[in-house]
């Protein structure tokens, strides 16, 4: 643990490895703090290659149990049904220890928990929905149906900005389908990922279904990757490790799922109802401190309403109430941790020697708490070629530029390597339908910005992605396809060396 000499010995979480919290093979612990106050929260063990061991032969015994193995796909929906339930009666706890995490507002806490059970009834609802097919053949005495089986020991890693929602976009399907899951969560956010994983055998699974190892991507992270009983690796978190991940699947041939960065479009046209297409910019840059992969960072404005956008923006922007999280009043909670804030300032200071102006912001804060916070900012005078325009910032900084046409526009929005999430705003029935098809980004969002559902699928386009979550698509994701022949003729083979079909 760290030198915090004059503190209380904090808590210290453990591993949960097949059904049980499990200490570290190496003993060691790492420090989880409180980005809005520095406050020491928890130290988290440190998860290593053994404990990865560990974790895999668990799930894998808990795959190959009959008690699993062989539950019917209702009961599987059942499960997670339940695990829902729970996760709903736990709703409060659970906002409020990832709020003190990752320094997320409370009440978007409270409203991500809202939603979070209905992921797990959704699929709840898939899982006894899911079949092969009967496929035609040209000899009636022969049978050919296919069928989707689940793949094994899934892994899942997932990055701290909103850790149980994307946690859950990976675990829910695997389960739904009979895999077992090897989670590691972000160092950063530890907490309720442990904490979701005890309320999985709350709810009924059986233990080593879901197990979690909390350590670094370097060690635990790396070595569930390279684990030779991986069955697949679903990632969130960003490109460059993506990038990584998905390399050192294939050279496996396992499959890879991954949801990467993003530096999205929100294009305001001058038909737009200005008011709510300001709103809908600060939405998309200013909510969660900027923390999120579907940030709206790009914001392009027609030269006709560019002036009065601008001041709608900036106007809130400077009126953002910074603060604690938990307080309802808070409008800007802190980056989730000293270095991402300082990642942001140098973004911002790369942004000025770049040539941009700061129109408001533009300077880190401790938020009068000692947390690790950073002013709403707004940069022009910017244009596609600044890195602050090209590269992930994560954090509440908003570059806008003008537009004259739509054509070019298109142009600007699409010349970027990322393409997960675009916003349009515009009255214009026509033009609404035209940029949603020529936006190459896997989400279009007109007149709204950030709606999410676990019905709707998600993909990232480009370097922001491979494979999709959400929706009844995600199925594939986490199934293999089986095709069955089956000859019900007494017949004698006629000739061996013709094939048949
Ligand atoms: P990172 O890529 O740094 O980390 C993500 C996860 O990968 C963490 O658990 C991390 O562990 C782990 N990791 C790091 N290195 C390795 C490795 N070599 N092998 C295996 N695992 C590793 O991303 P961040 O946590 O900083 O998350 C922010 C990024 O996530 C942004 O780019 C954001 O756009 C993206 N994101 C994408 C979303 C989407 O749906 N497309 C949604 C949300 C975020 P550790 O924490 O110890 O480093």
């Amino acid at each position: 643990m760290p030198e915090h000499s004059t503190q209380p010995e904090p808590a210290r979480l453990q591993h949960f490895i097949g059904g049980q919290a499990t200490p570290p093979a190496s003993g060691t612990y790492f420090a989880s703090t409180n980005p809005a106050t520095g406050e020491l929260l928890y130290g988290a063990a440190r998860g290593d290659a053994t404990d990865i061991d560990a974790a895999m032969a668990a799930a894998r015994a808990a795959f190959d149990d009959p008690r699993w193995r062989d539950l019917s796909q209702t009961r599987r929906g059942h499960l997670l049904r339940r695990l829902g339930d729970l996760i709903a009666d736990n709703a409060e706890d659970l906002a409020r220890s990832e709020s003190r995490d990752n320094g997320k507002l409370l009440r978007e806490m409270r409203g991500q928990l809202t939603s979070l059970p209905e992921y797990y009834y959704y699929y709840a609802g898939l899982a006894d929905k899911i079949q092969g097919d009967v496929i035609p053949t040209s000899d009636r005495t022969v049978l050919n149906y296919t069928c989707r089986e689940p793949l094994g020991v899934v892994g899942a890693i997932t990055p701290w900005n909103s850790p149980l929602t994307l946690t859950t976009s990976k675990i829910a399907p695997a389960l739904a389908v009979g895999n077992t899951v090897v989670i590691k969560p972000s160092e950063y956010t530890s907490a309720t990922i442990l904490r979701l994983a005890e309320l999985v055998v709350e709810a009924g699974f059986p233990p080593g279904a879901v197990n979690v190892v909390t350590g670094f991507g370097a060690e635990a992270g790396q070595a569930l990757v390279d684990h030779p009983g991986l069955a697949k690796i679903s990632f969130t978190g960003s490109t460059a490790t993506g990038s990584r991940i998905a390399a050192a699947a294939a050279s496996r041939f396992i499959g890879s799922t991954l949801e990467l960065g993003g530096k999205s479009p929100n294009i305001v046209f001058g038909d737009a109802n200005v008011a709510n297409a300001a709103m809908g910019v600060v939405a998309g840059i200013f909510a969660a401190a900027g923390q999120t992969c579907i940030a709206g960072s790009r914001v392009f404005a027609h030269r006709s309403v560019y002036d009065e956008l601008l001041e709608r923006v900036t106007e809130r922007a400077r009126s953002i109430r910074i603060g604690d999280p938990l307080d309802d009043a808070t409008e800007l909670g802190p980056l989730a941790f000293e270095a991402q804030r300082d990642k942001v300032a140098s973004y911002v200071d790369l942004g000025r020697s770049e040539g941009a102006r700061v129109l408001t912001g533009g300077s880190p804060s401790d938020g009068g708490l000692g947390g690790y916070y950073y002013e709403p900012t707004v940069l022009v005078d910017v244009h596609n070629e600044m890195r602050v325009v090209r590269e992930e910032i994560f954090g509440p900084v908003a570059a806008i530029m003008p537009f004259d046409s739509e054509d070019e526009v298109v142009r600007l929005a699409n010349d970027t390597e990322y393409g997960l999430a675009a916003g349009v705003w515009t009255t214009d029935l026509s033009r609404a339908h035209r940029m949603a098809s020529r936006l190459e980004a896997g989400t279009i969002w007109v007149n709204t910005y950030r709606a999410m559902s676990p019905m709707s699928p998600r993909q990232g386009f480009k370097s922001s992605g491979v494979g999709v979550e959400h929706g009844t698509e995600t199925i594939k994701e986490y199934t293999r396809l089986k095709s069955v022949w089956i000859n019900t003729s007494e017949e004698p083979v006629a000739d061996p060396f013709v094939m048949r079909s």
